[in-house]
């Protein structure tokens, strides 16, 4: 899904391709485990009716895909946008599991969508089309199948409708069946801050290898909702001047920083953290190339591209949202030095925790949010310290070494299964 402030349009599914390829030639794969791992391993689309307020009935387009499932079920969130297509469904599906297998979760990787604009949508419009769309992929997704999770315009509400819809279709109560879900209904404490709480780990991790101290580092943060707005809040705590943030209506700027805090609330009440009093209006375009430390990708894919990474002034990016960065782009940032912590190692904070849900929803045990925390900063501190030795010894970048990595697990965990029958 390239979004309204790229000019360059790029296909996200041939962009997760070539990123698998740049490990797989690394790492002499063989070409049947190459054709395999190139593609996704079961691609569901359904065409859906549903009733609309005014007695209409519309149908909509939702899409789940399950890349792979060598190294257990699969795990991946569900994206409610205008922009969704198979091919950026078939993308997130493979990075999910290349994320999974980063920080050593059991877990493949899958994601899903509905081309929609929530936005147009009634609670109830919101509420029959979730339900419906849960009843359609029912087929593929189960607690030991196939595990959904909230992505972009998906929230624990919407969780909490496929939860009970799921449940109802099989007659009893399945917690186990998505993550992201109210703590009520068997949700995580921790879970919904897990994904920016991550991101911060590994900007704090990224900040240390280029010797940068976070006290005082200027921080731009393009999206504010799961991602952005947590991650905003955790380095406004680590000392860091958080001097741009945006949203899909456009960004907004205060040299002497500002406060994620109050922004959150301004957001609430207003629906958009634009007009923010004593900030200034600056554009998206304006947000990427700002003059900062730190840059957070934190919305949709294809914002640094081969036509504006050359622009970029940050020293660090921190990739929040899934596919940020473009091959192409990569290369003119690793030439001019700029350290990009990738997407599959610097925002799996959110399915790390979504993990730890699970666990928890399966032995109807659940862990205080101290312990959740604590064992959310182990695994991301091992899988970026792995990534980092990766990088070194290879002589690669953090993207590439993440990658093989992660390729290398899932295509260990193929050869000890071998091909069925
Ligand atoms: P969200 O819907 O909660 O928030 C998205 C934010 O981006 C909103 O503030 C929206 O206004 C803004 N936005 C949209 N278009 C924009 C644009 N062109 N420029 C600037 N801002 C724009 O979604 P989210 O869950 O925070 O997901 C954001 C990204 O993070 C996605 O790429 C998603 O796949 C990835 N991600 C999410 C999670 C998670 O746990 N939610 C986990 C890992 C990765």
């Amino acid at each position: 899904m390239t979004s309204p402030s790229s000019a360059h349009t790029e296909n996200s599914f041939h962009v997760a391709q070539r990123q698998f390829d740049i490990a797989a030639d690394r790492l002499r794969l063989d070409d049947g485990i190459r054709d395999i791992l190139r593609n996704c391993r079961r691609e569901l689309t359904v065409n859906f009716p549903v009733r609309m307020d005014d007695g209409s009935t519309r149908l909509f387009q939702g899409y789940r895909v399950q890349h792979s499932l060598h190294r257990g079920p699969a795990k991946g969130g569900i994206r409610y946008h205008p922009g969704v297509d198979i091919d950026d469904v078939r993308a997130l599906a493979m990075w999910m599991t290349w994320k999974c297998a980063v920080v050593g979760l059991p877990f493949g990787g899958a994601k899903g969508g509905v081309t929609c604009n929530p936005r147009d949508l009634s609670l109830r419009e919101l509420e029959n089309l979730t339900r419906r769309f849960t009843s359609e992929i029912s087929i593929l997704i189960g607690p030991d199948s196939d595990i959904p999770a909230p992505d972009v315009n998906t929230s624990a509400q919407i969780m909490a409708w496929m939860m009970d819809t799921y449940s109802m279709n099989v007659g009893h109560s399945v917690p186990a069946v998505v993550t992201g879900k109210p703590i009520e209904i068997g949700g995580s404490e921790g879970r919904a801050e897990a994904t920016g709480r991550g991101c911060a780990i590994a900007t704090r991790k990224a900040a240390r290898a280029v010797g940068m101290p976070l006290e005082g580092a200027r921080v731009a943060i393009q999206g504010f909702g799961n991602v952005g707005a947590p991650l905003a809040q955790f380095l406004h705590g680590d000392g860091c001047r958080v001097v741009a943030l945006s949203d899909s209506r456009g960004g907004i700027y205060r040299e002497s920083g500002l406060d994620p805090r109050a922004i959150s609330r301004f957001k609430e009440e207003t629906g958009s953290i634009i007009g923010f009093p004593g900030a200034e209006r600056i554009t998206h375009r304006e947000l990427d190339e700002l003059d900062c430390d730190i840059l957070a990708p934190c919305a949709l894919a294809n914002e640094i591209t081969r036509e504006n990474a050359a622009r970029v002034r940050a020293r660090i990016i921190v990739e929040g949202a899934n596919g940020p960065t473009t091959p192409e782009a990569d290369r003119i940032l690793a030439d001019r030095k700029i350290l990009v912590v990738p997407d599959i190692l610097a925002n799996a904070g959110g399915v790390t925790v979504s993990y730890f849900e699970w666990v928890q929803d399966l032995q109807a045990f659940f862990w205080d949010e101290a312990e959740i925390n604590a064992r959310l900063e182990t695994i991301m501190v091992r899988a970026y310290d792995a990534v980092a030795r990766e990088a070194d010894i290879h002589a690669v970048d953090l993207r590439t070494a993440a990658h093989m990595l992660a390729v290398s697990r899932v295509a260990a965990a193929l050869r000890l299964r071998g091909i069925f029958p």
